[in-house]
């Protein structure tokens, strides 16, 4: 048994397939929604672990594309510059996934790297460019 975490991108004209239900019954992997912000008319993400055996995660993988949704492993990783922050708050303003937060007692940055789905937003939002991607 392999169990990954993948991040789906639905586009705004997602055909409304019930891709989580179609993984469990007709794929039978098993499936852990981390995350979802997915609303009708709208470019959706979702996060979700996924555990088969890696054939069946391949399988998966290819039935959740063909349904015109991207899906990527998450093997990168979000990193910043903590030292050089100037705790304006811009990144925490796009982080849907609530990894980047503003302390409102401290008021500055917090980041947990378990929640990131690694959408690179605050790559873009930063002013100061202190975002980098690691992967491996
Ligand atoms: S890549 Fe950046 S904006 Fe996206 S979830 Fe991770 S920390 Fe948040
Ligand atoms: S956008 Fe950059 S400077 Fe502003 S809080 Fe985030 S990491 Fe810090």
């Amino acid at each position: 048994m392999t169990s990954k975490r993948f991040v789906l991108t639905f586009p705004p004209d997602a055909t409304g397939e019930p891709i989580t239900y179609n993984l469990i019954k007709k794929f039978d992997i098993m499936v852990n929604i981390v995350r979802a912000d997915v609303s009708p008319g709208k470019i959706g993400h979702l996060v979700m672990e996924m555990t088969a055996p890696a054939k069946v995660l391949n399988d998966g993988m290819a039935y959740i594309r063909q349904q015109k949704v991207e899906c990527e492993p998450i093997e990168k990783k979000i990193s910043y510059r903590e030292d050089l922050c100037i705790h304006c708050g811009a990144c925490s303003a796009v982080c849907f996934a609530g990894a980047l937060t503003m302390d409102h007692n401290t008021a500055e940055l917090s980041f947990d790297p378990g929640k990131c789905v690694i959408c690179e937003l605050c790559l873009k939002s930063c002013p100061l460019k202190l975002f980098s991607i690691d992967i491996g």
